[in-house]
């Protein structure tokens, strides 16, 4: 599920990065992104390990220096501006707590280059993050007396404890079990919503940042692969790359007729579907794309558009769904996704069915030469 708009109750917390680099000895990590972040949002950089997004963040804290280009928080560039002088903090997947002191010396600790602040003023900012972060009750205790989640939450506290105009998260809840994973997600939304300000949060979990996130990017070899709303890079991945990172995608090899407009002609085998191309899309070899929870199965025998005959190879039952594989006239295999209502997935190995491509879900992808995945299974 999406979230809605982003709610800033503050007036600052908007980023601009702009053509940011950063090369270590040999290897690029950030290959030049440009990204406007907008104040109150929940702003996710997904990827897989290596593409630079923690050292993206890393940039964005003060812990690493670009090699080029700029970043703007609020408009004012922070080249010069030191980690502990930026209105940015930060949450890391290690909470690293420290285990001599109770919960309200640690998050008393995020506290320490303020010493403007007097100790009432001090005492009443550690009781509002920890209230902030469901702990109210908690601050005599040691980290070994609390459980995986609730360190974690010391350590938003921790963060929050400056109120800062950005929150940067890398991967908090990575060394959390599943399930704990999974409460925190919503809380941590909801304490987003609730405060307000800029979270820039770090995943390779494609679950994780589809539920949690206003926007995000999609990250590989240090780029921006694409950037739009959860349901944006999901429904309309422009991509191989893209359209595998998130979720299950099928893949057909199909040659895209010449012509102009939205929808297009697409050869496959011998069959002529119509798909979704991105405008000025050129003729010839490609591939399309269409999620397993589009492809629609219907009764074998009835013929129309964007129907091809086909044959049950496998079904696995996932409890609210079916995963069931087709086997198509060309030999390929195609997953459809079938929602559980009480006894309505009943087909047999061997059935013959009618595979039904919507075409506003079938879309042609661009070219990514870089990028071969292997996804649809041809076996
Ligand atoms: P992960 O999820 O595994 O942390 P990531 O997407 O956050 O991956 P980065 O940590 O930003 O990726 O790393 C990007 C690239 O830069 C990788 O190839 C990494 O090996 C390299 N890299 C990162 N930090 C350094 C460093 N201090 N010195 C040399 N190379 C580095």
């Amino acid at each position: 599920m999406a979230r809605d708009e982003p709610t800033s109750h503050h007036t600052g917390g908007s980023i601009s990065i702009v053509g940011l680099r950063k090369e270590f000895e040999g290897v690029t990590a950030v290959d030049g992104i440009d990204l406007d972040i907008k104040p109150g949002e929940f702003f996710t950089l997904l990827g897989p390990s290596g593409c630079g997004k923690t050292t993206t963040l890393r940039m964005l804290a003060g812990f690493e220096q670009p090699t080029d280009g700029k970043i703007l928080l609020d408009g004012v560039d922070v080249a010069q501006t030191p980690a502990h002088k930026r209105p940015v903090n930060t949450v890391f997947q290690s909470y690293a707590l420290f285990p001599h002191l109770d919960v309200e010396r640690n998050v008393a600790y995020g506290l320490r280059w303020r010493k403007d602040l007097d100790k009432s003023t001090r005492a009443s900012r550690v009781a509002k993050a920890l209230d902030l972060v469901q702990l109210g009750g908690y601050g005599k205790r040691r980290p070994h007396q609390l459980s995986g989640g609730q360190q974690q939450r010391v350590a938003l506290a921790r963060a929050l404890v400056l109120e800062p105009a950005v929150l940067l998260l890398d991967e908090p809840l990575g060394a959390l079990d599943a399930k704990l994973r999974h409460s925190l997600r919503a809380e941590l939304t909801g304490l987003q919503r609730e405060i307000g300000i800029t979270f820039v949060f770090v995943t390779h979990d494609q679950e994780e940042a589809l539920e949690m996130s206003n926007r995000l990017v999609v990250m590989d070899g240090g780029r921006i692969m694409q950037l739009g709303t959860p349901e944006e890079v999901y429904r309309e991945p422009h991509t191989e790359f893209v359209a595998d990172f998130l979720g299950v995608a099928n893949l057909l090899d199909v040659e895209c007729e010449p012509g102009g407009g939205l929808t297009r002609s697409v050869r496959f085998g011998e069959f002529v579907l119509e798909a979704q191309a991105p405008s000025g899309h050129e003729a010839g070899p490609g591939r399309a794309v269409i999620r397993p929870e589009c492809v629609e199965l219907v009764e074998a025998g009835l013929t129309g558009a964007n129907r091809l005959p086909g044959m049950i190879d496998r079904t696995v039952f996932l409890g609210s769904t079916t995963q069931v594989m087709v086997r198509l006239p060309q030999g390929g295999l195609v997953q459809s996704l079938i929602t559980n209502a009480a006894g309505s997935c009943s087909f047999t190995i061997g059935q013959p069915v009618t595979v039904c491509l919507p075409s506003d879900a079938l879309r042609v992808l661009a070219a990514s030469p870089e990028h071969h995945v292997a996804y649809a299974e041809t076996a």
